[in-house]
């Protein structure tokens, strides 16, 4: 049976690769220091061949037995944490990427990195290939996540080629689904909130920037495609389809059936105008391509979020 390691598997999308990989036959090692993650999102595994292991990355990460996989996700992820996070931020992913790739290196396993479309900062090539070389203010706001990544890769590419560890490196644009926290702070989830709760809808700026939403089901199949392919350059994972921050929000107050009225708020420092993967690269390498439309992955996200409002209020 294989097996395979999990950091910041607490977390959105590092629960979505445990659920993925026990489907597939794994055993999972989940590693996460809680800091942002949620035990509510991996409770669920209890009677799975899951095993979880409470630690921060940052220190030695010893694992007994053999191990085929190392996923490495632990890190904050939401623009709202690592402003109020920049050290343990800029701790995990560099400290916290030797450690992960320590450990895939003495167990002789192959390693993902996750990384992000913040590499390429506030870009001034769109949509963003993997060869773009990208836009990133290393002092601003946004510095301490976007250089962390930067070095991570950085450090995942030197492994590769000075040790011949078989290291991949994914690039996530902007994803959602189930398990999102409701304070998470980034734009789906906040927007969800808010309608449903019928709060104003808190658009930043005119609204007028651009992302590109990525359901997360499609997000962890390519991240398994990629970690079984022999790939060992960057591959951008998810959804071209892009839109405003406007749109999005009228799409989720027309979704959830709210009252709700969209009011503009600052924009944050450095935020990016436009946001859009091309994803030749994981089509042509990998035959990866997202499935799940926006009004799918919507209402899975919003069924969701009713149930743990709901659960919430109760409390
Ligand atoms: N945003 C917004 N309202 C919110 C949260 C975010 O208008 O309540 C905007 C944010 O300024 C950005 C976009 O939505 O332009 C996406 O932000 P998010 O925090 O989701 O992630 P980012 O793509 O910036 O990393």
């Amino acid at each position: 049976m294989p097996r395979a390691v999990i950091t910041g598997v607490a977390g959105f999308i590092g629960s979505h690769l445990a659920d993925i990989l026990l489907e597939r036959g794994y055993s999972v090692v989940g590693i996460d220091n809680l800091l942002t993650g949620s035990l509510s999102n991996i409770r669920h595994l209890g009677d799975r061949d899951f095993e979880f292991i409470e630690l921060d990355v940052t220190r030695d990460i010893a694992v007994a037995g053999p191990l085929d996989l190392v996923l490495h996700w632990a890190s904050p992820a939401s623009p709202v944490d690592y402003l109020e996070l920049p050290i343990p931020t800029l701790k995990v992913g560099a400290l916290g990427t030797h450690k992960a790739l320590g450990l895939a290196k003495a167990k002789n396993a192959r390693f993902v990195l996750a990384s992000t479309s913040e590499v390429y900062g506030d870009p001034l090539e769109h949509p963003q290939r993997e060869t773009y070389w990208g836009n990133v203010n290393p002092i601003g706001p946004r510095g301490v996540y976007d250089e962390a990544k930067r070095f991570a890769e950085a450090i995942t590419t030197a492994y590769h080629r000075y040790h011949g560890l078989d290291a991949k490196i994914v690039r996530i644009f902007n994803t959602y689904g189930p398990r999102m926290r409701l304070q998470d702070g980034r734009a789906i989830p906040n927007f969800i909130t808010q309608a449903l709760r019928g709060e104003d809808v808190t658009v930043y700026g005119d609204g007028d920037q651009t992302r590109s939403f990525c359901f997360v089901s499609d997000l962890v199949r390519g991240i398994l495609d990629l970690a079984d392919s022999d790939v060992n350059e960057p591959v951008n994972i998810g959804n071209p389809a892009e839109m405003t921050i406007r749109q999005i929000a009228d799409a989720i107050i027309r979704a959830t059936g709210s009252l709700s009225r969209v009011v503009h708020k600052p924009l944050p420092a450095d935020d990016p105008r436009v946001r859009q993967p091309d994803i030749t690269r994981a089509r042509t390498l990998l035959g990866w391509e997202p499935r799940v439309s926006l009004d799918e992955g919507l209402r899975k996200t919003i069924d969701y979020f009713r149930a743990a409002l709901a659960a919430a209020e109760t409390r």
